[in-house]
């Protein structure tokens, strides 16, 4: 599957399968992407396939254990990864055309949600 930033200067290539999808409301996705709420795809890092060709892409340390990877051309921001989650490189579901081998499964961090959203899914996790 394929994917890249808005304007196109950083695309990726993810070989199946990934290893998780999932909505999270964390407070820092929230900021860092100026949205409610944040569909993740976490695939291994080395079945990532990044293309930067014109060296746009960024890293943003956004806390003691984890960045952000952006395109500062056209400010997409596209990637997440920590030692948390060691192996792991976590994608932006909006920027992946088309379909993934799999659909979001749960929600993550639902005690910081905004409440002016409201989502009518019965995935696990909203009771949190
Ligand atoms: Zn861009
Ligand atoms: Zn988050």
């Amino acid at each position: 599957m394929n994917g890249g930033c808005f304007c196109g200067a950083v695309t990726f290539k993810i070989n199946i399968p990934t290893l998780w999808c999932s909505h999270c409301h964390c407070n820092m996705c929230q900021r860092s992407h100026g949205a409610g709420v944040v569909t993740w795809v976490g695939c291994n890092d080395d079945s990532v396939e990044i293309d930067d060709g014109k060296s746009k892409l960024r890293w943003f340390k956004s806390s003691s254990e984890a960045e952000r990877g952006f395109c500062s051309n056209c400010g997409s921001p596209l990637f997440f990864r920590s030692s948390r989650w060691p192996g792991e490189l976590h994608i932006a579901r909006a920027l992946v055309s088309g379909e993934l081998d799999r659909e979001p499964s749960n929600h993550s961090f639902y005690d910081t949600h905004v409440d002016w959203m409201s989502l009518a899914d019965q995935l696990p996790g909203k009771n949190a």
